[in-house]
């Protein structure tokens, strides 16, 4: 049925009203396509050993994840549920990182039974470690350590809320991971091939990737020089930043590429083998790949204030609710005259704060009208909180052609019977 679309600036909006409801998110695919190899080509021409595990928390559909999957990338995954949803989409479990604070006794056996990249990121974790291969002598096992470490470049604020430091991984600075380190060199069959450092800084500079790299690249060499394979640097980076959203000092993947590549072609003589770069990107190859289609209900005049009501939320956009305003598109719904001014966008919700968009400036928008909000690619989908109305279903768009990948919800998907309890 929606097969003969040609341009997205021609979507039959009735057609997709009719099987989909008055919002919607548009998925596209060969955007998804473009970033991965963009980032991977500026890493490989650098450094060879590359590999990207992609970040499943940023964006599950599974539309998106058997693409990425396509694209030969690793499966990221912080809990067991992501790891299963790796296996589901039918990634090779000798491709799934698995990262996260927590993780079972099962969970660790499993991966360890099935070579999973395993990063360790607590003392517990050694613990579950050394029970299973004590309990499975004749294999070896291989594991990884989140290092936990101050970042220089970020000023003693590493973290994006504002937190003095981060809350994951073993403490450099304080003796945990060189205990980590030991706890571990107990174990006969066990050896620690990797070191991980993810950190979601507010800069996402260059600084920081350089700090992150070389400090891994310091540990790697004192702690594990010749058992060392692998360097994981995390995600974080920026992605696509559109001007409307000024921020400044955005750098592109080839900087990014260029900082990291640089630290290691310098230390990688220290490591009996050229360990591999692991880069664990979410946001920065996911987050120009959606928009977000909602239609106009209404334009109120409160005072002398216009707020336009769509059939959507802040939720479907802003998880975070941080008041930038998106880029956002007008879609008018014939060649009627539009007045200029300034304008907020609201949702359906009953929450004050449910603005998709505040002082816009633009052409006011009419009833029937649609208004498209992109970059909603990183978590949004996945931070969409059953809260008053469904959530909305996703198109995914290859070329000119568009499929239906995640349907609109109805009551029973709203409220899953195979969860909740009915009398
Ligand atoms: C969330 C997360 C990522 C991805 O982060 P982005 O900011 O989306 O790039 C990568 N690695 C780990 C361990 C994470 O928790």
């Amino acid at each position: 049925m929606l097969r003969t679309i040609t341009k997205v600036k021609d979507l039959p909006f009735n057609t997709i009203e009719k099987h989909l409801g008055e919002s919607f998110y548009l998925f596209d695919v060969e955007k998804l396509k473009f970033n991965y190899c963009e980032m991977l080509t500026a890493f490989k021409s650098r450094y060879s050993n590359c590999i990207i595990g992609y970040s499943y928390k940023t964006n599950y559909l599974p539309a998106l994840l058997e693409e990425v999957q396509e694209l030969g990338a690793y499966a990221e995954v912080v809990s067991r549920l992501e790891y299963d949803l790796a296996i589901k989409i039918g990634v090779n479990p000798t491709k799934i990182i698995f990262n996260g604070p927590l993780k079972t006794g099962e969970d660790i056996a499993l991966a360890m039974k099935k070579g999973s990249i395993l990063n360790l990121d607590s003392f517990y974790e050694i613990e579950l470690v050394q029970d299973y291969a004590r309990g499975n002598k004749n294999q070896t096992y291989k594991v990884g350590l989140r290092a936990g470490f101050l970042l220089a470049s970020e000023a003693g604020e590493p973290e994006q809320c504002g937190y003095t430091q981060s809350r994951f991984g073993f403490c450099v600075e304080n003796g945990s991971f060189k205990r980590a380190i030991q706890l571990l060199s107990y174990i006969d069959n066990v050896k620690v091939v990797g070191l991980h450092g993810h950190f979601s800084t507010k800069t996402r500079s260059l600084e920081v990737y350089k700090e992150i790299t070389q400090q891994l690249c310091k540990l790697s060499k004192e702690y594990i020089p010749t058992s060392v394979e692998y360097i994981d640097i995390g995600g974080g980076m920026y992605g696509n930043v559109p001007a409307e959203m000024k921020v400044k000092d955005v750098p592109s993947f080839e900087a990014y590429a260029e900082v990291i590549c640089a630290v290691l072609n310098k230390e990688k003589s220290y490591f009996a083998n050229d360990p591999f770069l692991i880069l664990e990107p979410g946001l920065s190859i996911v987050v120009d790949t959606f928009t977000f289609y909602s239609k106009v209900i209404d334009v109120k005049k409160k005072r002398a204030d216009y707020f336009v009501l769509v059939n959507g939320s802040i939720h479907n956009i802003k998880p975070t609710m941080h008041d930038i305003n998106l880029p956002m598109e007008h879609i008018k719904k014939d060649d009627a005259l539009y007045e200029n001014g300034i304008y907020n966008v609201v949702g359906y919700t009953c929450m004050e704060k449910d603005y998709l968009a505040i002082d816009y400036v633009g052409t006011i928008p009419k009833r029937g009208d649609y208004l498209a909000f992109s970059n909603v690619g990183a978590y949004s989908i996945v931070f969409n909180p059953p809260f008053i109305k469904e959530r909305p279903a996703i198109l995914s768009k290859v070329k000119e052609e568009y499929k239906i990948v995640r349907k609109k919800e109805e009551l029973k998907d709203f409220i899953n019977e195979n969860v909740y309890v009915f009398r």
